[in-house]
Formats: structure tokens, C-alpha cells, sequence
């Protein structure tokens, strides 16, 4: 459970990350870029990541929408920077999972600072927001440039 102080900084730490998102801004060097939107609220989210041996040597996003889509584009960057592209699939399915509501078990602690965002599960409209940017990540790993041209974006509505 999550005390009500400790609530109140991830809220601050959402707002802060929503008005000034980090890493927000298009990738020269991409080798890897995919697309995706949440109609459902109106976000947009271009992730750019430059892929150098199979680790995410540097990654950006540009994105339009809510605070909560832009806070969640801007934790991802700074959470999978540096990561290997096994590592921030894995990060991106906890992730994904904790939003939704479903358990994720012992590795709470290796969400880091992205437990933030457990609250959206209580928001269920919301969810989709948060997942945004993590499946037009996967997308951009799985060397597709659209994150709604597969079935991800339909399955956690
Ligand atoms: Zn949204």
C-alpha cells in the first residue's frame, strides 16, 4: 500500500514529468523509430531510440496529449537509456502489468521511480494513456514503425 505522503510525491513527480517532459525531442541517430496514438484520449507518442548492439545506446520521444501519456513518454526514456533491449522489454511488461492492475509480483523494486505511475491503475480511462508509450517502444524494438498496426493497443483497452 502506498501512504498518502508517498502518493503525493508521485503525483508531484507525474506533474513534473508531464510539464516538463525529459528527453522530448527528435533522435538524429535513430535507427529505430515507431508511431502510435491512444484515440481514446487524443495522445500521440513518436519513440526514437539509436539501438547500438543490442542496448539502447539513446532514446526520445515528441508526443502531443495528456499529462499522464507525456509523464509516462518521459519516465520511459530516462528508465531505459543505457538499458539492453532484453532489459526495457522486460521493464515495458511490468510496466504494462502494474498499470493494468495485474500483479507483478517481487519486482516492484525494479520499476524504480516508474512505481509513480501504479496509481493510474484506479483510472481505468487512464490506462491506455500510460501504456502508450511503452508499446510504441516494443513497436520500435520489434522493427515496426506503427504501434497500432498490431493488436497491442486493441488488447489493453
Ligand atoms: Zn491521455
Amino acid at each position: 500500500m502506498i501512504d498518502s505522503e508517498l502518493r503525493d510525491l508521485y503525483q508531484e513527480l507525474i506533474l513534473d514529468h508531464g510539464k516538463h517532459p525529459r528527453n522530448h525531442h527528435p533522435l538524429k541517430n535513430a535507427n529505430a523509430t515507431a508511431d502510435g496514438n491512444n484515440p481514446l484520449c487524443g495522445d500521440r507518442c513518436t519513440v526514437y531510440a539509436n539501438l547500438h548492439g543490442g542496448t539502447i545506446a539513446d532514446i526520445s520521444f515528441e508526443g502531443k496529449g495528456c499529462a499522464i501519456s507525456q509523464a509516462s513518454a518521459s519516465l520511459m526514456t530516462e528508465a531505459v537509456k543505457g538499458k539492453t533491449t532484453f532489459q526495457a522489454r522486460h521493464l515495458s511488461d511490468l510496466l504494462i502489468k502494474m498499470v493494468k492492475g495485474q500483479p507483478v509480483a517481487g519486482d516492484m523494486d525494479e520499476l524504480g521511480k516508474l512505481v509513480a505511475l501504479d496509481g493510474v491503475k484506479e483510472f481505468p480511462m487512464r490506462v491506455k494513456c500510460a501504456t502508450l508509450p511503452w508499446h510504441t517502444l516494443l513497436a520500435a524494438l520489434d522493427g515496426q514503425s506503427d504501434a497500432n498496426d498490431n493488436n497491442r493497443e486493441v488488447e489493453s483497452i
